[in-house]
């Protein structure tokens, strides 16, 4: 049964006036506010919402908990609930603003136009500032999302330090003697689904520049990424040689950094401010084409970054715009100029998966599905739902374990049916995810690759070709 909004009113909740709520909301309810000050889901973005139920069935969590809370138009209602002074920002509010993926799943639904992923964020950013977590959850934030991720040298030295712990037989010994479940904080989860570590580390291109191969057609500059520098340094090397296959000079600047996404999704709105100002001057030269990244959670927020200086920091904003404007997944890239086809032939059945981020927050659909069927013998079988959240989302599937393996499950149900040799997809989270549903699943030794892996190959393929 649907859980009712209005039973979750905290009775006699006095919620108090935000100075800026008059601005903020430009509604007719504005006065009574339970938000705070600062950025907070605005009355011109929710008013949208005419509360037909479109958006329902395409929601992940609601479509496994059944309930109008866990649903768009539930979480929709309760800001609306919160801006009017009826519900508390307490804990019924937290826990089901925490339960959304932030997928967008459900902005592709919505016919009227509402920007949902806006609201989640500034819902998020509320309860950031206002709302007293419990002390394990706010130290363990704090560590990871202040003090670790934002600072490359940290990161570095965490990487490390995990990789001698993955590398050494440590892991495997830890893993038999089942001590992990004792911690708290899903330390065991975190465990089996911690990326392996590479070696080298991608951090030692920053700072470089790859020339094209063949003539010059353009000069483009490649995000790196934070984690994926230390865990996805094959997927940046492979993006990297198929950008320099198709004409692109590639720039990786060396003061770029986190991109803020999980900030953003986290709700410290703050520090990826800090990391937008950071990235906008690093790429900030001249006669760049495009600013590619291969990881479309990073990509939705690097596009989206003047939304977070439309209210706050507005010096920042114009620049903001001009950076995102230059921003493009690398298959959008691709897919947009004159592709290098000098293919070789790879016989192989694949399915693809729709990164939330790239498909619902970036709109990029058709292009890495053409790239993928411009490969010689590739067969792409279309993934029913493949526009479903895996159940990665971020740091969901540590967080939030149980909700994120059903999603999981479904997903790898759904792949099954494909009868697929590879799952293909354009997201590091997501890789890591499918991987761990390959490892979970009765048919251990199918592949999980990104589409400029797939493509790498195929180059590879033809040189090979044509060098023997
Ligand atoms: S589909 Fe859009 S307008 Fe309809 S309930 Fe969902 S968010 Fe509101
Ligand atoms: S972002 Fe995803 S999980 Fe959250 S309400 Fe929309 S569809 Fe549901």
């Amino acid at each position: 049964m649907s859980e009712n909004p209005e039973t979750v009113l905290a009775p006699g909740a006095k919620a108090e006036r935000s100075p800026d709520a008059g601005a903020r909301a430009a509604g007719p309810t504005a006065s009574h506010s339970g938000y705070g000050p600062g950025e907070a889901p605005r009355w011109r973005e929710y008013s949208k919402c005419i509360h037909c139920g479109l958006c329902l069935n395409a929601c992940p969590t609601y479509r496994e908990l059944g309930v109008e809370m866990d649903s768009p138009r539930g979480r929709i209602y309760q800001m609306i609930q919160v801006d009017r002074g009826k519900l508390a920002l307490g804990e019924s509010f937290v826990r089901h603003m925490d339960l959304c993926l932030d997928c967008r799943a459900c902005e592709t639904a919505c016919p009227s136009g509402v920007e949902y992923g806006r609201l989640i964020e500034a819902a998020r950013g509320q309860i950031q500032e206002h709302y007293r977590r419990p002390a394990a959850s706010r130290f363990l934030r704090r560590l990871f999302l202040r003090e670790i991720l934002p600072h490359r040298r940290r990161l570095e030295l965490l990487g490390r330090l995990l990789r001698v712990y993955q590398r050494s037989g440590l892991e495997q010994a830890v893993a038999a003697s089942g001590v992990l479940s004792l911690f708290p904080g899903n330390l065991d989860r975190v465990s089996k689904l911690s990326p392996r570590m590479e070696k080298p580390f991608f951090t030692k291109q920053l700072g470089t520049t790859i020339p094209a191969i063949g003539p010059r057609r353009f000069r483009v500059a490649f995000i790196a990424g934070c984690i994926a520098n230390l865990a996805f340094a094959h997927l940046n090397e492979a993006t990297v040689r198929v950008l320099a296959r198709n004409g692109c000079e590639v720039v990786i600047p060396s003061n770029q950094g986190c991109c803020g996404a999980l900030h953003v999704h986290a709700g410290l709105r703050d520090v990826a401010r800090q990391l937008a100002v950071k990235n906008i001057r690093a790429f900030g030269g001249g006669g760049l084409d495009a600013i590619i990244t291969n990881a479309a959670g990073c990509g939705a927020v690097l596009k989206e970054y003047p939304q977070l200086f439309e209210d706050v920091e507005r010096e920042h904003y114009e620049a903001a715009q001009a950076f995102s404007a230059r921003v493009k997944d690398v298959t959008e890239f691709l897919a947009s100029i004159e592709l290098n086809r000098s293919f070789g032939a790879i016989k192989t059945r694949i399915t693809y998966q729709d990164p939330c981020h790239l498909g619902h927050a970036q709109r990029v659909r058709q292009a890495p599905r053409r790239l993928l069927s411009a490969v010689p013998e590739v067969e792409l079988v279309e993934l029913k739902e493949a526009e479903i959240c895996c159940g990665s989302a971020g740091i969901y599937n540590v967080v939030h374990s149980e909700l994120a393996s059903r999603l999981l499950r479904s997903k790898m149900q759904c792949v099954d049916r494909t009868r697929a040799d590879w799952i293909v997809t354009a997201n590091p989270g997501c890789l890591l995810q499918l991987r761990a549903g390959v490892r979970a699943s009765s048919l251990p030794g199918r592949r999980v690759l990104h589409v400029v892996e797939l493509l790498d190959e195929a180059y590879a393929a033809f040189h090979a070709g044509a060098s023997s």
